[in-house]
């Protein structure tokens, strides 16, 4: 029976796994090799990977707190790292987490004991100060993160080292543009990172060049009506839409939707084969302070050869924002060869073929919403698994990875695999259902036709899946139907009298079922498009610009 769990690493991941394995009754060890918790989104200024100092999340606070702990209301609905700190911090205290973490603590190896097969347990050695210790787990949970190492290819750009004689880094040397300032920088890849860092050199330096092998969907963090994007986007009702029209349909109206803002292919960016978040990368286009590229094809002494064949000229700095690839150094090599790639681990969490299921990656997942949340769900997964309340059946057979491929590519309808990621309500639910908790919207919708239109309409948060089954919280309920208010909460500084009651329209409408409320939506969106509503009226315009 499993009861001691170390756990590597005390980042989001970490910290939700120690706080999984007290829900099960497990002894949980965390081993964290920094100081501090927070990982990646502990800003540092130098010396170990971590966020820059300007990053804004890119998923809001609703959709990406942990399920049974929603982010303060007056937070911001996307925050800077200090205020996702700050909330690691209060979830830390709240669950008393803290005291299962031994701090400056690197785990140097783990590996099977001789009599894996039958008690499935590890050795994990550990150091500290120079210390060296060695102790017996019966699981490990790995919670290291997927950037740990920054991908530089140097090899696809000739000339880079030996004939370029401006400076080069990797973005995760990036800390800010101060040293840019009156440069010529070339920007290479536009991830999330390419894009943040292009516009915050643009404000400083001469020009900025950003350049693309595969372009990319640029989204803004703010949505209709000014709500974040991801609220009103993922969602079990999109979701259906996903899973039941025909994929032509969707793409085109993904591309209208996606090409509204501003037309992709104007400003360069296509063929998108992903999807950034950036509020900013279009207008710093727009105002050429940034200025798209293709791929570079060589790099002379001070320019970049791309190609399309065009050259631009005294070049002063390179940045790589070229991404992370992960690694497990401190896992037995026959087990890290299964760690590979997130393909061949089973619901990309256990690594095939292990005589006894004590060993679990967290987070090794790209999602197209929260990590955090798809890591909490695993977390939950794993601790019920190791604790022996759920039972695990590995069928993770070629035909099924190959499936789970699919499902990716039919989400974002390209055929490049590097960056596609998967459904996030698909995979929460999938893992959900392994622990017991995902909702059952129809019957929801007999005994709480109230819960249930925002639990399917609405954004899918987290707390949704702490609304039965083991681990049930008994305010996910009323954080379901109060989500809206806390998204609009700390905008509202400055308070203005608004006098009309749109939630009893909505009470009515409700009442008088599915069909109304969408007709009535529909009605609503026609006759007053301009009209600035409360959140009631908004909720319904909301609905029927879904359908529309
Ligand atoms: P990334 O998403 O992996 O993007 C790296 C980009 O580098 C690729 O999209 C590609 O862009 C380019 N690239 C990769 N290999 C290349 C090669 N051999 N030659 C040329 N170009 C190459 O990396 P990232 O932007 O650093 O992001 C890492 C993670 O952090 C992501 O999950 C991201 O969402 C997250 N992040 C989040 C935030 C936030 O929350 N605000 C901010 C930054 C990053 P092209 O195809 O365009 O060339």
């Amino acid at each position: 029976m499993v009861q001691r769990v170390a756990i590597i690493g005390a980042g989001s991941s970490g910290l939700v796994s120690i706080k999984c394995c007290l829900d099960e009754g497990l002894e949980p060890t965390c081993f964290e090799q920094s100081h501090d918790i927070g990982g990646l989104w502990r800003f540092t200024e130098a010396g170990r990977i971590c966020v820059y100092r300007s990053v804004i999340t890119n998923t809001s606070k609703e959709m990406m707190c942990f399920s049974d702990f929603p982010f303060p209301e007056d937070f911001p609905n996307y925050m800077n790292h200090s205020r996702l700190l700050e909330y690691f911090r209060m979830y830390a205290k709240h669950f008393s987490l803290l005291s299962y973490i031994h701090f400056k603590t690197t785990v140097h190896s783990v590996r099977k004991r001789p009599d894996f097969s039958t008690t499935g347990q590890w050795d994990v050695v550990t150091e500290t100060d120079g210390t060296v210790e060695s102790a017996v787990f019966d699981a490990v949970m790995v919670c290291s993160g997927h950037y740990a190492e920054p991908h530089l290819p140097l090899d696809s750009f000739p000339g880079i080292e030996n004939r370029f004689r401006g400076q080069y880094l990797h973005s995760w040397e990036y800390k800010d543009s101060a040293s840019f300032q009156g440069k010529r920088v070339l920007v290479l890849g536009v991830g999330n990172s390419g894009g943040d860092i292009a516009v915050e050199i643009s404000r400083v330096a001469a020009q900025v060049f950003l350049s693309t092998r595969s372009g990319t969907w640029v989204i803004s963090r703010i949505s209709d009506h000014g709500f974040p994007f991801d609220m009103m986007l993922t969602t079990r009702f999109h979701n259906c839409l996903e899973n039941f029209l025909p994929s032509a349909l969707m793409r085109w109206l993904r591309l209208k939707k996606f090409n509204t803002w501003f037309d992709h292919a104007n400003y360069g960016l296509i063929p998108q084969k992903s999807l950034i978040v950036n509020d900013e990368l279009p207008s710093c286009i727009l105002s050429g302070t940034v200025v798209v590229k293709p791929n570079v094809e060589e790099f002379m002494e001070s320019s970049a050869v791309f190609e399309d064949g065009t050259v631009e000229e005294n070049i002063d700095m390179v940045v790589f924002a070229t991404g992370y690839t992960f690694s497990f150094p401190f896992l037995e090599e026959s087990v890290r060869n299964n760690c590979r790639s997130k393909y061949t681990l089973y619901k990309y969490i256990f690594p095939p073929p292990l005589e006894k299921p004590t060993l679990a990656v967290l987070g090794l997942i790209a999602l197209t919403g929260s990590i955090m949340a798809g890591t909490e769900v695993q977390a939950r997964w794993v601790t019920r698994v190791f604790k022996g309340r759920q039972t695990y059946t590995q069928t993770w057979s070629p035909n099924e990875i190959n499936s789970f491929k699919t499902n990716k590519r039919k989400y974002f309808f390209t055929q490049c695999t590097s960056k596609i990621k998967t459904s996030y309500i698909g995979y929460m639910d999938e893992i959900a259902s392994c622990v017991g908790v995902k909702p059952n919207v129809l019957l929801l919708f007999l005994k709480d036709p109230k819960l249930a239109l925002e639990v399917f309409f609405g954004p899918c948060t987290p707390c949704q899946y702490r609304l039965a089954g083991p681990g049930k919280w008994v305010g996910a309920r009323n954080t379901i139907l109060t989500q809206w208010h806390r998204a609009v909460k700390p905008l509202r500084t400055r308070v203005i009298n608004d006098s009309s009651n749109h939630s009893l329209v909505f009470h009515w409408l409700t009442i008088l079922g599915l069909p109304a409320l969408l007709c009535a939506g529909l009605l609503i969106c026609k006759l007053t498009p301009e009209a600035t509503p409360g959140l009631g009226t908004l909720r319904i315009h909301t609905l029927a610009l879904q359908l529309i």
